[in-house]
């Protein structure tokens, strides 16, 4: 089932290795990862609902959220929520090239960072596509790597910043290539095959070559996905959800936004860190926060505090120290059991909030 794209459990259950997850010091797979932070949420009582939101009004409070198929003029919402966490992600962009589909994470990828490092890319001739800030980073990224890098640009000029661009131009292991653009990947025509080689074309003399390259990387902008929120949130120039800075919080009080859909320059698994949309329909009920680090966690912990408040403003003055009802489980045999033997888990806010 996919939403946007993208299967539940987000963008890392599409890619095998994760090398730069912290505490996984021999890498670990991406879906196994987000199996893993799915079981771990589970354990401590969030309740995960499979289902693509294809709707909402946060215009009124309880906050309404429409289920695919089930979004008509008259049909009710789903689903209500006094605090929303919008964690949708950003697609990065391609440029569907013959032989993209085929050497897709086969020698094709979108993130420097993530996949630069590893070893059928040491050494080897790498290629970046695009001329703005994120591919002259990716190519000094990469640099580190290979045994050359060429950006190719469709221009006659790079839109990176003048420091960045300075930087990029000056690096001895890097080529920029201005006026040409990629055509076509090639690479073994076997099972799961490397890409080899790319077919670059200058677009003024018109001019084609087959160069070798063992590397691709789109550096051609991503697509945050925000078409449901829309109009109802304000959103930067690139359709980024705006956070205030270091916050989760979006321009509607009670809906918080973390990871890609709010990040147009990290967008690592550690910074988003597995927060997915997520939503709570009773105040009491900690257990729809799905607790984790990055941005993801910063998320989880104002929405947690932003309905504590409420709570205490709503109903009966609260004590210093608040008991929550949840509680650690575990499945046992398919059975939910307590974690602690009915001893009653404290659960206090973040003093830094
Ligand atoms: C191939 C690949 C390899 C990568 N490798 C690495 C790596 O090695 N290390 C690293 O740090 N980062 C890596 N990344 C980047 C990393 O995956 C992202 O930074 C991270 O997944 C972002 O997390 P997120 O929760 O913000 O969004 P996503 O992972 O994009 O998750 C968004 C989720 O929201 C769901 N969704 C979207 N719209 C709706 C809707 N309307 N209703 C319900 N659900 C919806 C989607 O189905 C998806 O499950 C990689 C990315 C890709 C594509």
């Amino acid at each position: 089932m996919l939403a946007n794209g993208t299967a539940a459990g987000g963008q890392l259950t599409t890619t095998t290795d994760i090398e730069n997850f912290p505490g996984f010091p021999d890498g670990i797979g991406g879906g196994e990862l987000m199996e893993n932070m799915r079981k771990q949420s589970i354990r401590f009582g969030t309740e995960v609902i499979t289902e693509t939101i294809s709707k909402v009004d946060f215009s009124q409070r309880p906050f309404k959220l429409w289920t695919e198929w089930n979004d008509g003029p008259d049909n009710e919402p789903a689903h209500t929520a006094d605090a929303v966490i919008i964690a949708t992600g950003a697609n990065a962009r391609r440029l569907d090239l013959p032989g993209e589909e085929k050497y897709w994470q086969n020698g094709i990828s979108a993130c420097a960072v993530c996949d630069g490092a590893v070893p059928i890319f040491r050494n080897k001739p790498l290629f970046v596509i695009g001329g703005g800030d994120s591919a002259a980073e990716e190519a000094m990224f990469l640099a580190k790597y290979g045994s050359s890098v060429t950006v190719l640009v469709r221009k006659d000029k790079l839109r990176a910043s003048k420091t960045m661009a300075q930087r990029l131009l000056a690096h001895p292991k890097v080529t920029v290539r201005f006026n040409t653009v990629a055509t076509e990947v090639l690479g073994e025509e076997k099972p799961m095959g490397l890409m080899t080689h790319l077919r670059v074309k200058n677009v003024v003399s018109g001019e084609e070559e087959v160069v070798d390259a063992n590397g691709l990387f789109y550096a051609v902008g991503h697509d945050p996905a925000t078409a449901l929120v829309k109009g109802q949130i304000n959103l930067d120039e690139d359709g980024y959800i705006v956070t205030q800075p270091g916050t989760s919080y979006t321009s509607v009080e009670g809906v918080f936004a973390c990871g890609d859909v709010q990040d147009k320059r990290y967008r690592q698994a550690i910074t988003s860190a597995g927060m997915f949309l997520t939503f709570s329909t009773q105040v009491t009920d900690l257990a729809d926060l799905l607790l984790s680090p990055g941005s993801g966690c910063i998320a989880a912990l104002e929405a947690e505090k932003y309905i504590a408040e409420k709570e205490s403003n709503d109903e009966e003055p609260v004590t210093s120290v608040e008991k929550s009802t949840v509680q650690p489980t575990q499945e046992v045999n398919g059975e939910v059991k307590k974690e602690s033997d009915g001893a009653t888990t404290e659960y206090k806010s973040n003093p830094l909030l």
